[in-house]
């Protein structure tokens, strides 16, 4: 779904990941409705919240409205800021041996004191609904079936719906974090494109990013990438959330490529409300392998 928006020299268009999304998540709520009378059960999601974090605080909230809109299971669990790495770690394991939580999600970043890792380490890989674990990582490297990053998925749907060609097209992706930016080129390589994977010490990022067909910014550097980074013709994924005075921002200065970029997504509205509906896709496929596996 996009939008057309003319620069000076060529057209640009707006990859609309809300209205791409809101596809995504009527056909789980669908899907769920479906599970319903199957199986006598829903798919329920526990989202843990550790402390009162302004931006964690919103993006569950979100999570959970959506969850909730979706006909599944809103299981949520708060922890105060100062909870111990045993009282968070009791609370997964808890909802580890829980059947009626078909996935976890912890959000992250956790407070000061707590090993984020350990803790992501004790969801099951069959409720790693962020697939974050190190197992599902595993089996991403592998090329395994398993539960994906949802940003990074979310982009790739993105792409399929505007029927960008992965392979053999030149993906730049700038960010190497293990939430976006790793997966993300994982997933790249798995669908053939060419990967190259920038960050924070690559020497000359813009004679990097202007190889790409394809250029993926996930930086968390507001306006990182303008039109000095992109060639003719590029599709440019914009993951990068910046709260402003203005408003939602992204790490890509996008007024600067119109009529250079061939696609583009907006911030807010393009990568972001794909994350939120993947993770109910993820959730539902955790909920329906549960019940294959059983
Ligand atoms: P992160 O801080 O964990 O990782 C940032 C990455 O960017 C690192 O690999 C770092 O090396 C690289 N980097 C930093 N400065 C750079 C520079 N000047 N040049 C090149 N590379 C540089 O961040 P993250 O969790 O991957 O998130 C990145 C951005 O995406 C943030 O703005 C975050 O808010 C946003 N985000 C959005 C969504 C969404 O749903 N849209 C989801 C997750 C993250």
């Amino acid at each position: 779904m996009t939008t057309t928006v003319t620069g000076k020299t060529a057209t640009t268009l707006l990859l609309d990941g809300t209205a791409e999304a809101r596809a995504l998540r009527t056909k789980v709520a669908q899907d769920v409705a479906a599970a319903a009378q199957r199986y006598g059960a829903v798919p329920g999601l526990a989202t843990v919240l550790v402390g009162n974090d302004p931006a964690s605080v919103a993006y569950v909230t979100a999570k959970r409205r959506a969850i909730r809109e979706a006909g599944m299971r809103d299981m949520h669990c708060y922890l105060p800021g100062n909870a111990a790495q045993a009282e968070v770690a009791a609370v997964i394991d808890e909802l580890a041996q829980d059947s009626e939580v078909s996935g976890i999600l912890l959000q992250l970043p956790l407070p000061e004191g707590l090993d984020a890792a350990t803790l992501i380490d004790r969801i099951p890989v069959s409720k790693d609904v962020d697939g974050l674990t190190t197992a599902s990582t595993g089996l991403l490297a592998r090329g395994a079936h398993g539960l994906r990053p949802c940003t990074p998925v979310g982009v790739l749907h993105l792409l399929d719906g505007a029927h960008v060609g992965l392979r053999g097209a030149h993906a730049v992706v700038v960010g190497h974090s293990a939430l976006v930016g790793r997966p993300m080129a994982r997933m790249l390589l798995q669908r053939d494109a060419t990967v190259t994977v920038a960050h924070q010490h690559t020497v000359d990022l813009a004679s990097l990013t202007r190889q790409a067909d394809i250029l993926i910014v996930a930086a968390g550097v507001h306006g990182l990438v303008g039109a000095e980074h992109v060639k003719q013709g590029a599709v440019v994924i914009d993951v990068g959330i910046h709260r402003t005075p203005e408003g939602l921002e992204g790490d890509v200065r996008a007024h600067e490529l119109r009529g250079i970029a061939r696609l583009i997504t907006p911030v807010p509205g393009g990568v972001g409300p794909m994350t939120i509906a993947v993770l109910l896709t993820n959730t539902l496929l955790a909920f329906e392998q549960e019940r294959t596996c059983s």
